[in-house]
């Protein structure tokens, strides 16, 4: 068998949320961002009222990869 077939296993692949969260799951990534967590979703329906009144968030992450 070659090596570099099956991508790499982590064991411990750091989640980033966008409510700033992290921690450590198995993943064939290294590094992941989600946009909701087991910390923020309980507080996702009201949070969500929130982040359209702010608006500037949204904007900018749309600035940001150009959309
Ligand atoms: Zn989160």
């Amino acid at each position: 068998m070659k090596e570099g077939i099956h991508p790499k296993y982590n064991k411990k692949a750091v989640i980033t949320c966008a409510c700033g969260a992290r921690f450590e799951v198995g993943s064939t990534k290294p590094v992941m961002r989600v946009e909701v967590c087991s910390n923020c979703h309980p507080f996702y329906t009201g949070a969500r009222t929130r982040v359209v009144e702010k608006g500037g968030r949204v904007e900018r992450f749309r600035k940001k990869y150009g959309r």
